[in-house]
């Protein structure tokens, strides 16, 4: 019953071989490479990186594991190794073809990558690709952004293009918004490409800036622990744009270019020009949110880890009542958490389940995780899966 000792995905490297037999196997040829790309957390900063505002994820040791071969022919193949055990063979495609909002299920995603690069004008004219993943997938921790990276990873180092890590994120969002069709940030894909081992990554998303910040939490005898709650509530699925929208009219309202010209210091006085009460509390809390973020670092910088705990249960509570993205299930994650004594727990992601993160003792986590899991099952939810947060690697080449 450790958090510690649970299954927290095959480490990526150890995943490489499998991939590449597996690759071989299918396509009758060794891959010219292997690369990997992780999931992440987003430690604080949520629904901030649309508005031009400041995010600070961390990467997970789980990854999506990609071999890779190119073609000369224009055809791109796509098979994952998670597809086929619910059914789905190889996609087969032609490069020359590719259009945004084409029926191609999950393959979309790195589909999505090739088309992106191709718009962009690099000239990429096939692949073989075979991944495998172990970021849980519609759980908060950007199982998607690992399968972009990941394509954009290898058919950068494959066709030298010489894109940095951030110029493929850069891509690699666009292939979700413009060809998957998900409205999404940039956090995500940019965490993935350009996290750090043993750091959280503090992430401008005006102008991509950011900063390594070292976030050693064995060093302070503390723990991340995710909690996934394996609940995915039909009403997330609209609310994205509608918390855009309401976050754009706010912005209009300010006569502000986005909320990220609405300095904190000057929050009350902004609130007070908003009528529309829904749009004030969106506005309040992509404001504090970035504030959140700030104080994050400066705690992280000054070495006080444990102080962040107060920081992400208000948050939270930022998320659950301005913004209201939250559910039960999220709720009681961190009500059950702080109730058995971890420093802090906020959801994490999109909401309306997904994931929550809780930053506790380590001495302690036994028992908070023990005491969510007792609360699930006192509410008759599902049982939710509990792992801990290792600050790992971003995107590179396995071999
Ligand atoms: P998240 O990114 O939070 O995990 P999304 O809804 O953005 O959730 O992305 C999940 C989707 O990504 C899945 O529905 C599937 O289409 C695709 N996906 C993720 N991992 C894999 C995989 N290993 N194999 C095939 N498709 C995957
Ligand atoms: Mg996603």
């Amino acid at each position: 019953n450790d958090p510690g000792t649970r299954p927290s995905g095959t480490t990526a490297e150890a995943a490489a071989e499998q991939v590449a037999a597996d690759f071989h196997a299918l396509y009758g040829a060794v891959p010219e490479g292997v690369w990997a790309a992780p999931g992440r957390v987003n430690l604080i900063g949520e629904y901030t990186d649309f508005n031009d505002g400041l995010v600070m994820p961390l990467a997970l040791p789980h990854a999506a594991v990609a071999a890779v071969s190119r073609r000369d022919d224009g055809r791109l193949r796509i098979h994952s190794a998670e597809a086929a055990a619910t059914g789905q063979g190889v996609v087969q495609l032609d490069v020359t073809t590719l259009s945004p909002g084409s029926d191609t299920g999950w393959a979309a995603y790195p589909a999505g990558v090739v088309w992106a690069l191709r718009e962009a004008g690099h000239a990429v004219t096939g692949a073989d690709v075979h991944l495998s993943s172990t970021v849980p997938t519609g759980a908060g921790l950007s199982s998607s952004a690992a399968l972009e990276v990941v394509t954009a990873l290898a058919l950068n180092d494959l066709y030298g293009l010489g894109l940095t890590g951030a110029e493929l994120a850069v891509l690699a969002q666009r292939a979700e918004n413009a060809f998957v069709g998900v409205p999404c940030g940039v956090m995500d894909q940019m965490a993935s490409a350009c996290c750090t081992e043993g750091h959280a990554l503090h992430l401008d998303a005006r102008d991509l800036t950011r900063r390594q910040v070292p976030f050693d939490l064995a060093a302070e005898g503390l723990r991340l622990l995710v909690v996934d709650t394996r609940v995915k509530h039909a009403l997330g699925d609209g609310a994205y744009a509608q918390r855009r929208a309401g976050c754009e009219a706010g912005a209009r309202a300010l006569g502000v270019r986005t909320l990220r010209d609405v300095p904190y210091e000057r929050l009350d006085d902004a609130l007070a020009r908003l009528d529309d009460p829904t749009v004030r509390a969106y506005v309040r809390h992509v404001v504090s949110d970035n504030q959140r973020v700030e104080r994050t670092m400066a705690l992280l910088d000054a070495g006080d880890v444990r102080a962040v705990g107060a920081v992400l249960t208000d948050g939270h509570a930022s998320l659950r009542d301005d913004l209201r993205v939250s559910c039960p299930e999220l709720d009681l994650v961190v009500s059950a958490a702080v109730g058995a004594g971890a420093l802090g727990a906020r959801m994490t992601g999109g909401g309306f389940g997904g994931s929550a993160i809780v930053l506790t003792d380590a001495g302690l986590a036994d028992k908070v995780a023990t005491a969510v899991e007792e609360a699930f099952v006192q509410e008759g939810y599902p049982e939710p899966r509990v792992f801990t947060a290792v600050p790992s690697a971003g995107a590179r080449r396995l071999r």
